[in-house]
């Protein structure tokens, strides 16, 4: 009989991607996806561990299911990713009911992890080292970049797919524990990339997404003294027949380097959008923080994309309330969302996180109602630039890659005829319009009419193709049930 597979995802794009190939593995060992936990005889939490409230949702969900495996004791329960890793034996001391802990660096094992659990009914943990218990080449090799054969029916999207370029950091942010989680920083060998570029490729995709935690500082040693940086990369995969878009995510502002930003301006499938966080404005929190760099130079790296880029889309994100944060020093945050023409900023309110610099070095000292309030106005800040950004692109026309039905269009319980559709620009602004179905991957030319803060909304513009009327949609259109779209483009949570 088939065995079925549940799993929740949380976090970043990298665990988007982690899940995809887990559940790829596992349907190559016969498993088949369910979308109700308690129907499935593996369930699976991927997890992150970047703010508590992330681990609290999974400790809750787990709490959940603590009187469904006592009724059914086969079942198999599983917590893989950032938290396995940085938790360890502690999922089991909080949830004994757990079966698995996988870490990242370890996912490849979970097959066999499974099994081993089905013939012993042991519970197996397979974890990195930590960054300090070796010498740096064991610790690398402890954490595998999980890069199995893609499964393309896993794929959110046929025309979409994200590609791992690099495992782990070696940035040490202070506030953050990706280091400690993902491990050292590991660039994959160019040919591996461009290998699987072509095999999503010949699979129908059309738009890469690669990944890494700072992708720009992407280096591979060659072996014969030369290096590829990520410039090279873009270069070597830039002519993979059947790819249109290449876009990458998030950069770290001091490797920005200008051999990087002329690639995107003249490798013309390289999208000019660039999420470049900056998570504080204040050069002091910037320094406690330890993100090697100034406002200034921030400001001055700006500039220089602009000006080596033109029309480049930037986007950030910031922490508010991090220790030591004063008001003053949140009002230079605010001063520099203001200025900065951002497209869109992520904002988080500061998280302590065991095992970082960060909680060990400096208090948690501002209070969770400020944070809040910094928080608020901090986004309300970006919501008038946002869509400052967005009127500005009201009468132009734009190149749209048709991800599918809107959220509107999916809730209205449509089965045929034109219908609400939404996709993104090179410069990765959300567009919807109105459209047929078969439109979806296809990259069709859209009149930008009308604009909010999240959402740019026009027409097509080829009827003849479309067989719709052109019309303005936007009056039609639901824009609350939007909003939360642009948030869903980076960190999930
Ligand atoms: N590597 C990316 C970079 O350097 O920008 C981002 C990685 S992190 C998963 C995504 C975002 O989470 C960060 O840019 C930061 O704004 C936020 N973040 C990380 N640690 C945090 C913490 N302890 N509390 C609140 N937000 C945090
Ligand atoms: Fe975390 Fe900083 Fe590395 Fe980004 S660069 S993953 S914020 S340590």
């Amino acid at each position: 009989m088939t065995r079925k597979l549940y799993i929740e995802t949380v976090g970043c794009q990298m665990n988007v991607l982690d899940s995809e190939l887990v559940v790829g593995s596992l349907r190559r060992q016969g498993y088949e996806l369910t979308h109700e936990p308690t129907e499935a005889d593996v369930i699976l939490f991927n997890t992150c561990s970047v703010r508590q409230h992330a681990e609290d949702k999974i400790y809750s969900a787990l709490g959940s299911l603590r009187s469904h495996k006592k009724r059914y004791p086969s079942k198999i329960i599983g917590v893989l990713g950032c938290m396995a890793q940085k938790d360890q034996e502690l999922i089991r001391r909080r949830a004994p009911h757990v079966d698995v802990v996988c870490g990242t660096g370890q996912l490849a094992r979970l097959p066999e992890l499974i099994a081993e659990v089905e013939r012993t009914g042991k519970p197996q943990l397979a974890l990195s080292l930590d960054r300090k218990a070796a010498a740096r080449p064991e610790v690398e090799r402890s954490f595998e970049s999980y890069d199995p054969m893609r499964d393309p029916s896993m794929r959110p999207s046929r025309y979409q797919a994200y590609v791992r370029i690099m495992i782990g950091c070696d940035k040490f942010c202070t506030y953050c524990i990706v280091p400690k989680v993902r491990g050292p920083e590991q660039s994959r060998h160019p040919e591996h990339i461009a290998t699987e570029v072509r095999q999503l490729a010949a699979e129908g995709c059309k738009e890469v997404t690669l990944l890494g935690q700072t992708v720009n500082s992407y280096k591979y040693d060659l072996g014969d003294g030369r290096r590829s940086w990520l410039s090279d990369l873009l270069a070597r995969i830039h002519d993979t027949a059947g790819i249109e878009r290449i876009k990458f995510i998030t950069n770290f502002p001091r490797d920005m380097s200008d051999d990087l930003l002329d690639a995107i301006r003249e490798l013309p499938k390289v999208c000019p959008y660039l999420h470049v966080p900056a998570q504080s404005g204040c050069n002091e929190v910037l320094k406690h923080m330890k993100r090697l760099y100034t406002v200034e130079y921030y400001r001055e790296m700006l500039a220089r994309c602009r000006e080596r880029v033109p029309g480049v889309a930037i986007s950030s994100d910031f922490i508010v309330g991090f220790c030591g944060e004063t008001e003053e020093s949140f009002q230079r945050s605010c001063d520099l969302v203001a200025s900065a023409g951002f497209k869109n900023s992520f904002i988080f309110k500061y998280s302590p996180r065991p095992g970082t610099k960060g909680d060990e070095l400096y208090v948690d000292d501002v209070p969770e109602e400020v944070k809040k309030r910094r928080n608020n106005d901090l986004l309300a800040i970006q919501n008038e630039v946002s869509l400052a950004d967005h009127l500005a692109r009201v009468g132009q026309t734009v190149e749209v890659l048709v991800e599918g039905p809107s959220k509107t269009a999916l809730k209205s319980g449509w089965t045929s005829g034109p219908i609400q559709l939404t996709g993104r620009t090179r410069t990765d602004h959300i567009v919807v319009f109105e459209g047929n179905e078969r439109l979806v991957g296809q990259t069709v030319q859209v009149v930008v009419e009308e604009a909010t803060a999240f959402t740019l909304f026009g027409s097509v513009v080829t009827n003849e193709q479309l067989g719709v009327d052109r019309k303005v949609v936007a009056e039609q259109l639901d824009a609350k049930a939007l909003a939360g779209r642009e948030r869903m483009s980076l960190p999930l949570l």
